[in-house]
């Protein structure tokens, strides 16, 4: 089975759309694994769910998901979040909450764990090293029992390997096989990087060959803004994706 691995789309259609032509390019994917935030920040909440339903999913919560159904307190948002929650929110239907509501906070799929944050605290802890002790990371690993975990949260592309919890940078087209060593990995934001490349980031995982694969892949970042611009959503969410930050 091969798996197209998304995570933080951050209702970014247009990115979305080029990562799946990209990677059935490569090949193609028979399902797709969703590691959180669909929603939140951008313009087409509604179309990047629907996309996404379109095709077998497995898929868990991320904060701004939790939030966009009133099922998280908005208290850790920043202001522009927090209105992009409230307008996220306006958009919704009663099926896109109830799909939003029925995501796990982390399950295994095909013997890999997906979640969001961190294995401890799958909706808020940041997976990177400034905001982890290294006993967290090491306490990390032991609060998944599968070779891998797949994350997301952070918008950043890495993977931390549990022998020297060393977090390393995801290149493009590089390649791992993800039983080798037990690993936490986080294929980047496909709807907002903030590793300073505007490239909508993502992977595909072939499970026949143990082989995760990790893209780059330039998108239509001014056709996204303006629809941003449109909804009267903060201007911040429109010009940061310009800069991947
Ligand atoms: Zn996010």
């Amino acid at each position: 089975m091969r798996y197209l691995v998304v995570a933080d789309i951050h209702s970014n259609l247009e990115a979305l759309q080029t990562v799946m032509c990209h990677a059935e390019a490569q090949g193609g994917f028979e399902s797709i694994w969703c590691l959180g935030d669909i929603v939140g920040y951008g313009a087409d909440p509604v179309p990047c769910i629907d996309l996404l339903r379109s095709y077998p999913l497995a898929s868990v919560s991320g904060n701004h998901d939790l939030a966009a159904i009133d099922m998280l307190s908005m208290d850790e948002f920043n202001g522009y979040a927090r209105e992009a929650v409230l307008w996220t929110r306006q958009q919704l239907g009663l099926d896109d909450r109830e799909f939003l509501a029925g995501n796990p906070l982390s399950r295994v799929e095909d013997g890999v764990t997906l979640l969001h944050g961190t294995p401890r605290n799958p909706i808020w802890d940041n997976y990177l090293p400034q905001f982890l002790s290294k006993d967290h990371v090491a306490d990390s690993f032991l609060q998944f029992s599968t070779p891998s975990c797949l994350v997301g949260h952070s918008h950043i592309p890495f993977m931390c390997i549990e022998d020297d919890a060393q977090f390393i940078a995801l290149q493009p087209a590089q390649r791992k096989l993800l039983s080798q060593a037990r690993c936490v990995v986080n294929p980047g934001s496909v709807g907002q990087p903030r590793d300073e490349d505007s490239r909508a980031a993502y992977a595909l995982y072939d499970a026949e060959t143990d082989t995760f694969t990790h893209y780059r892949v330039e998108y239509d970042i001014e056709a996204t803004q303006a629809k941003i611009i449109a909804a009267g959503l903060p201007d911040i969410l429109a010009s940061r994706l310009s800069d991947g930050r």
